[in-house]
């Protein structure tokens, strides 16, 4: 018999893009996904803002720019402030 087993189908391909992050945990209240993150790049500005404890945070930003890496410079201000 000289058949061929079948092919193993390939697995399907995982898409690296999964969907953005844009609501975090607030470092201030700790609150879950309570911190949203507007991109306004036209003004190249991000905004975040916690809707518990209203604590934000604004940031120069530029198209490579995502919102985690708003957060995380949020995080980082945070730091400084408090060391
Ligand atoms: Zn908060």
């Amino acid at each position: 018999m000289a058949r061929r087993k079948s092919k193993r189908k390939a697995p399907p391909k995982r898409k690296m893009t999964q969907p953005l992050e844009k609501v975090f945990t607030c470092p201030f209240c700790n609150h879950e996904k309570s911190c949203d993150v507007k991109m306004e790049l036209d003004k190249n500005t991000a905004h975040i803002r916690c809707t518990v404890c209203s604590e934000d945070f604004q940031t120069v930003i530029n198209y490579l720019t995502e919102p985690i890496d708003v957060y995380n410079e949020w995080i980082d201000a945070c730091e400084s402030v408090n060391s």
